[in-house]
């Protein structure tokens, strides 16, 4: 236990101390772990790699369980089916490439996307038309409210469009480890992105060659600003900073009608293009939002964190942009990062 700074666990790089800061590395230690931090009166937070997090100027009170564990295990199931069992800590963007490289389809989509493997299941992370609710089978997560660790079926995870129990029910659980069923193939998952598709020089619905496609999703995330670069004006961010919301038929037809993408979820509701509403309230790649808070470079949607910046700023540059948008098109937009 030290004095840490959320601010130095977090890609926007901002968040106060956290003085009671448990490290999670080794799966043997976890019940000690969760002693220390159940004797606390106040429920943990369980901090990732912090690509979804905005931790505040003042820090927490909060325990904060760093995951930090890593390990990827493999057991071979009947018709080529592999079920791949990650530690909560392991980065995502590594797990990826482990199971593209051993020729496992599945989550080859998913390349690129910040963070730990552990923190998948919260927000059901997805891109170019794959989540990590695809192929989940089971989760190990710590219950803080009955202080017991089991196995909670994929029923019970309510996986949606980044979400899921773990997010609705946020500081509840701790996800120790996740279990994917993937499958051995050549080739990828059919390409359901146009950008994607004219990356691969390839038609929308064909299966592209795995290590291609996988290959395709980092360079078309490169080109998009969909990745994080280490240093220069995008550095601090945590990707899209809200999400795409729901919008009532009328809404639908309105903004269909002026040319906006809106389309048909799974629950035959509409959903619209937080993007394209924060670009017809007048927002643009580069535009200052509030002070030191600025839209990244590359696309309206991804909120930097400039010098100056404070938590307090960047919250307050998101209910800004929320409230014009709810103004100019009469729709409510949620953020995406999650506030500590
Ligand atoms: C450049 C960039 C691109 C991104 N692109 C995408 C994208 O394409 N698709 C997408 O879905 N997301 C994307 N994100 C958002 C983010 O990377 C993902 O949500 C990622 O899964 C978060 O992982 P993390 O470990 O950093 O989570 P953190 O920020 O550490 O945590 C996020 C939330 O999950 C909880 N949490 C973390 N670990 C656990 C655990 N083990 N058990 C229980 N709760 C936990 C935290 O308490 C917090 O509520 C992007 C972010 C960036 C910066």
């Amino acid at each position: 236990m030290g004095q840490h700074q959320l601010s130095d666990h977090t890609t926007l790089r901002l968040g106060g101390p956290a003085p009671l800061w448990l490290s999670h590395t080794h799966d043997a230690d976890w019940r000690d772990l969760a002693r220390a931090a159940g004797a606390h009166a106040e429920l943990p937070f369980t901090l990732g790699g912090g690509s979804n997090t905005l931790a505040p100027d003042q820090g927490t009170t909060r325990p904060v369980i760093h995951m930090a564990t890593r390990g990827i295990r493999t057991r071979h199931l009947v018709d080529g089916q592999v079920a791949v069992t990650v530690a909560a800590g392991h980065p995502l963007t590594d797990l990826v490439a482990h199971t593209v490289a051993e020729g496992l389809s599945g989550i080859e989509y998913l390349g690129g996307i910040p963070g730990t493997a552990g923190a998948a299941p919260v927000q059901n992370a997805g891109a170019y038309g794959q989540e990590i609710g695809d192929t989940l089978t089971a989760v190990i997560a710590h219950d803080w409210t009955t202080g017991r660790t089991a196995r909670v079926p994929v029923a019970e995870c309510r996986l949606d469009y980044r979400t899921s129990v773990f997010k609705q029910e946020l500081g509840r659980w701790t996800i120790l480890s996740l279990t994917l069923h993937l499958t051995r193939s050549t080739v990828a998952a059919p390409v359901t992105y146009q950008h994607l598709a004219t990356a691969l020089w390839a038609p929308l619905g064909s299966r592209p060659p795995l290590a291609e496609a996988a290959a395709a999703v980092l360079h078309d995330r490169a080109e998009r600003g969909l990745l994080l670069p280490e240093t220069g004006h995008d550095a601090r961010q945590a990707g899209s900073c809200f999400l795409n919301p729901i919008v009532t038929d009328d809404q639908a037809v309105a903004l269909r009608s002026q040319g906006a993408p809106v389309y048909r979820t799974p629950a035959h509701r509409w959903r619209a293009s937080a993007g394209w509403l924060l670009e017809a309230c007048g927002y643009r790649p580069g535009a200052e939002v509030t002070r030191g808070v600025r839209c990244s470079t590359r696309r309206t949607l991804t909120l930097t964190a400039q010098a100056e910046a404070t938590a307090h700023d960047f919250r307050t540059a998101l209910e800004a942009m929320a409230a014009n948008v709810r103004t100019v098109a009469g729709v409510d937009l949620h953020p995406e990062p999650v506030f500590v």
